[in-house]
């Protein structure tokens, strides 16, 4: 038998017996005739110690052992003299009497600790050894714990978790796919999917009812940081329902996993339209754990003769309570920070109300006091506190703004990962135009459903077409999002023709569906969470890779294991690309 207990088992209850652990070295610390040994599984740490006025030969072994050495330990278990309040088995150590290496070890190239020296990419060229490390260890078990949360809440409520298939049919729309030759038929290839959409459709026409999976997507999309070619999503579909079903259905079930999780209950979720998230955020996201909500000035602001604002399509701020103070320097840096490239802005304007309600700006030259104090009116400013506006182009200022939104928030520590602020994003536009393109495109995806008092519109004004489409948002992520479907032939059709598909086209690419559409398919629903991000969010992290066992890194490269990776000409050969022999 390898072990009685593991390594976070032990108490002051247990003291007296006899016991057998196994485990790695942590750490080992030698002092004249003592060396202690930390042995570490993933259940904690617990102190052996070797004494040589019992057993100088142990002690001479012990000495021998090096990190992460894997070893087998019987002892006793005695009562600590110098008790260690931050380990859970602290209050006692294991008199050791028998000690069996298992395994040597190399020196690992990054110590194995909470914090370690390791760089990102040495931690995933070694990812088993990272594994070690409590603080992903911890991750991967929060995972596991909300998925079996997750699936006992929708076995619960009926869900059957129903398997899709991998090796799917490529299709133009979304994301780019992830393709896989077909070795027996020459020039031919299945996709991977990029989210079961189709499949759970067709699972509610084939009268499942209630489905759900917890399943790997693939989307071959452009590398950005912190996003995975690969990724997990809860995906859930229902039939009869309708968007209201499905917004109690899983706003239940992020409450349910945050009370078991953090032990807070939520709440019921407020609601926001995307346009109101758009006007009040600058974003279809918001992170409402804090206020700074957009206040637009743009009537005001014009006609003064400052230029920059007299020639902007808006102009719009935001107020940081208490900021008043903030220098010259910190204010200089927020100008920077919209200057950026990726933001593009041409500058920043600034004001302060100063303690005697008196509010100057960086336009003072244009704006009187009576004018900003005009301003100070409208965004509700007191003594004390700054506004921040921006002004230009609408589209961009609104995104520009949101960002300094949150970069302001950050370093006000305004965004506690320990708070949860959820919402409901509602009334989604169905189709959004693309200028490169020259067409329109879904905004969720084909099979969304306009709103029905909006059809009519669809042929004379598909941009202002309403889907019933919905986002749930979690501190300033999207954590999910879903729609209620189109389970009729004639609109889907109509779908296809605005999003520039010939009939031809849309029979050839969804004529799988189109068609089941004719065999008396019940209305549906549903909805996909992004796993990988709320277990992240749940964890207090917003980086998602060290929630995830085996990540890509930022390249898209499993660098454990080198893949992509050539294959041989025989491989691509027999997979009909290869060059043909002569
Ligand atoms: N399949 C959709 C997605 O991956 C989610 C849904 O509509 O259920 O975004």
């Amino acid at each position: 038998m390898y072990r009685t207990h593991t390594c976070g088992e032990l108490r002051a209850a247990h003291i007296g017996q006899t016991v057998t652990l196994s485990g790695w070295v942590q750490r080992r610390r030698d002092f004249g005739g003592m060396t202690f040994v930390d042995l570490r599984d993933r259940y904690g740490i617990t102190q052996l110690s070797f004494n040589d006025m019992i057993d100088a030969s142990l002690v001479e072994q012990a000495r021998g052992l090096g990190r992460e050495f894997v070893v087998q330990a019987v002892g006793t278990v005695l009562e600590r003299e110098n008790k260690n309040p931050n380990l859970a088995t602290g209050d006692v150590e294991i008199r050791v009497t028998e000690l069996r290496i298992l395994n040597g070890s190399k020196t690992p190239p990054f110590t194995i600790e909470d914090a370690t020296d390791g760089g990102e990419e040495l931690r995933m060229q070694y990812r088993y050894l990272d594994l070690r490390r409590a603080p992903i260890r911890n991750n991967l078990l929060l995972r596991n714990r909300v998925n079996l949360l997750v699936r006992n809440y929708l076995a619960e409520h009926g869900f059957a978790d129903i398997e899709t298939p991998f090796l799917i049919k490529s299709t133009p729309e979304g994301a780019r796919d992830f393709v896989v030759p077909s070795r027996v038929h020459a020039g031919e290839f299945y996709a991977l999917p990029q989210s079961p959409q189709t499949f759970k459709q067709l699972l509610m026409v084939g009268g499942m009812d209630r489905y759900y999976q917890i399943v790997r997507c693939f989307r071959d999309e452009d590398l950005r940081a912190d996003r995975q070619p690969e990724f997990t999503q809860i995906d859930c579909e229902m039939a009869f329902v309708e968007q209201e079903d499905i917004l109690a259905m899983f706003e239940g079930m992020v409450r349910s996993v945050v009370k078991d999780v953090h032990g807070l209950e939520l709440g019921a979720f407020p609601r926001m339209t995307y346009a109101d998230s758009m006007r009040l955020y600058g974003n279809d996201k918001p992170d409402i754990r804090f206020g700074m909500t957009f206040v637009e000035l743009t009537d005001r602001a014009q006609g003064a003769g400052f230029p920059v604002f007299d020639a902007a399509e808006l102009v719009v701020g935001i107020k940081v309570d208490g900021a008043g103070a903030y220098t010259r320097k910190q204010l200089d840096a927020l100008t920077d920070y919209v200057k950026r490239p990726q933001l593009g802005m041409s500058g920043m304007i600034w004001m302060k109300v100063d303690e005697s309600g008196v509010p100057t700006s960086s336009v003072n030259k244009f704006f009187d006091e009576a004018a900003l104090r005009g301003w100070a009116e409208a965004f509700g400013a007191t003594p004390g506190d700054l506004v921040l506006v921006l002004a230009g182009a609408a589209a961009k200022t609104r995104k520009a703004l949101s960002e300094l939104r949150l970069h302001v928030a950050e370093s006000e520590g305004l965004r506690k990962p320990n708070e949860f602020a959820p919402l409901w994003v509602l009334d989604f536009p169905l189709l959004e135009y693309n200028e490169e393109a020259e067409r329109w495109f879904a905004m969720h995806h084909p099979f969304t459903s306009p709103k029905p008092e909006d059809i009519s519109l669809l042929d004379s004004d598909p941009g202002a077409v309403r889907a019933n489409a919905y986002d749930i948002v979690l501190n300033g992520n999207e954590i999910g999002g879903g729609s209620i479907r189109i389970h009729d032939r004639a609109v889907q059709e109509r779908m296809f023709a605005l999003l520039g598909f010939t009939p031809e086209e849309a029979q050839e690419q969804f004529g799988f569906l189109l068609n089941a559409f004719e065999y008396g398919a019940p209305p549906h629903g549903g909805i996909a969470f992004g796993f990988d991000r709320l277990v992240a969010l749940l964890g207090g992290d917003e980086v998602i890779r060290d929630y995830i066992a085996f990540p890509k890194n930022n390249a898209g490269r499993d660098v454990m294991i080198d893949a992509p990776s050539p294959i041989d000409a025989k491989q691509l050969t027999e997979l009909h690309l290869g060059i043909k022999p002569q």
